[in-house]
């Protein structure tokens, strides 16, 4: 998609310069380049009787609309939208994964992805607003109004190493872009509950792993060897939790069994990827079951340094259940979350620990602070990278938490206009309902908060006077220069 097409930039023609690029694309493919299957590039019928599709897919249980029973209105237009799309041009297409499993849960799924036989350029070549997007696992972005749908192409297995596909010693699949028929594609998903495919158009669910049984009795199943499927990405260990705490799934004995031997492979889970599904877990709305999960399978060890230490103390246990709470309710209540708050409440205490040891080393307290601060960014970067733009917000809470304490002259004003003023609050809030700081702090900077000017000023008189006293200034260091090189 071009700037043009965006409408970055205005056009001089009727016609947009890409759409112009897809017209003469169209106009020149082999004429039967439009049907190809992915995998075999054999030529589908441009539309699909019903009888078709059964006799493809033998393996699969078809479970009509009136067993499964899916409420068709919490369905997305944009998905029914991009599946016809597909269906048009001649493809298979269908709502899959997370999605359908939601529906039949009779939840709101969060996101739709829609799973096709087309191939990431055949999908970008059938909507003008999609974009072809990832490296190790290429798929395609339609863009509905402010909606987008993940369509991705049926994958196939693949040899350890080839064009496509790139598996690491470990066993870990670094490159996932081998094409293959719905049925490898099924197989591939993780768990059974998430290897449902549904057609819009027919209504009919295909399950190839009995995931809807599961669904119905409760249970989280892996497809095919657990411990195979951790080895080749153990994300999907952190995906078991996350989903069964979501959606209070029970995880099958077998699937659950090797997880605790197998929790160090997250180690060598890249940074950025872990930090993707830790954001998901502590945004899901059930962020306090999830973290009671990931200790109870032994998940927690280096992930967040404060899950190994600061849940087996009391203060720092009641401050991160507090700061889930606190964040759990609001996401069930649709309300709008900071990841960098969240990620400050979760590395506070590593920070006051660090943020002590220098101040006993013989530091003063800012400069202290912003050590401690430092430290606790890169030992965390480490293990799991917080995106820059939450670890800037993270650091502005933190930074701001003693100018809460020094209730002198013009501070507290100066305070109050800072742009995160409002998160740096929040968090003092927990700091003292954690038992960390008194209570009386709390109370005095929300009165303070809400109060006319003149009462500002009476509050900030009506303080001890040892916290009114101004701080002695600093006498003034002699310039480098002028100090004699031998005193
Ligand atoms: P959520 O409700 O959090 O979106 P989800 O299951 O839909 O849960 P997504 O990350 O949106 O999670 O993935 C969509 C689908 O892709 C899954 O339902 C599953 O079929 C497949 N999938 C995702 N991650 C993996 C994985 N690591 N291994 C195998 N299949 C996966
Ligand atoms: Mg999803």
């Amino acid at each position: 998609m071009c700037l043009m097409c965006y409408g970055i930039i205005k056009p001089n023609f009727l016609l947009y310069p890409c759409m112009i690029k897809k017209l003469l694309q169209r106009l020149f493919e082999p004429k039967n380049a439009k049907h190809q299957n992915a995998k075999s590039g054999n030529a589908k019928p441009k539309s699909r009787r019903k009888s078709d599709y059964a006799a493809d897919h033998q393996s699969a249980q078809r479970i009509p609309s009136k067993a499964h029973k899916i409420d068709q209105k919490l369905i997305s237009h944009a998905a029914i939208k991009t599946t016809e799309g597909l269906q048009k041009a001649g493809f298979e297409a269908f709502i899959v994964g997370g999605a359908v499993r939601d529906l039949l849960l009779k939840k709101h799924p969060k996101d739709f992805d829609v799973a096709t036989n087309a191939t990431p350029e055949q999908v970008n070549r059938i909507f003008r607003r999609s974009r072809i997007i990832g490296r190790r696992f290429r798929l395609v972005h339609v863009m509905f109004g402010d909606e987008t749908i993940e369509v991705s192409t049926f994958r196939g297995s693949h040899d350890a190493d080839s064009e496509h596909g790139k598996t690491a010693d470990t066993g870990r699949i670094l490159r996932d872009n081998v094409f293959g028929d719905q049925e490898e594609d099924a197989l591939r998903r993780d768990f059974t509950a998430n290897a449902l495919y549904y057609d819009p158009s027919t209504q009919e669910i295909l399950d190839f792993h009995h995931g809807v049984a599961d669904i119905q009795s409760g249970t989280l199943k892996m497809i095919g060897d657990p411990s195979t499927r951790y080895r080749e990405d153990p994300v999907r260990m952190l995906r078991a939790v996350r989903l069964a705490a979501k959606l209070g799934l029970k995880i099958d004995p077998a699937t659950e069994a090797p997880i605790p031997q197998m929790a160090y492979l997250l180690g060598d889970v890249p940074p950025s990827r872990l930090f993707d599904e830790m954001l998901k877990l502590f945004l899901s709305g059930h962020a306090i079951e999830s973290v009671v999960q990931l200790r109870k399978h032994g998940l927690h060890h280096g992930l967040l340094p404060l899950l190994d230490v600061v849940l087996e103390q009391p203060i720092g246990a009641k401050f991160v259940n507090l700061a889930l709470k606190n964040t759990d309710t609001r996401v069930l209540a649709g309300k709008p979350v900071s990841p960098g708050f969240l990620f400050a409440t979760l590395l506070w205490h590593e920070v006051l620990i660090t943020w002590q040891r220098y101040q006993k080393q013989g530091e003063r307290p800012m400069p202290a602070l912003h050590l401690a601060m430092n430290e606790v960014s890169d030992v965390q970067a480490e293990k799991m990278a917080i995106h820059k733009r939450y670890s800037i917000t993270m650091k502005e809470i933190w930074g701001m938490q003693p100018r809460f304490e020094m209730r002198v002259g013009k501070r507290p004003f100066g305070l109050l206009e800072h742009p995160r003023f409002r998160a740096a609050y929040d968090f003092l809030l927990l700091r003292c309902e954690s038992g960390e700081l008194p209570m009386e702090l709390a109370e005095w900077w929300t009165t303070f908060a809400n109060t006319s000017s003149e009462d500002r000023l009476t509050m900030l008189q009506g303080l001890p006077q040892q916290e009114q006293k101004p701080r002695r200034r600093r006498k003034k260091r002699k310039p480098f220069s002028q100090t004699p090189a031998h005193d």
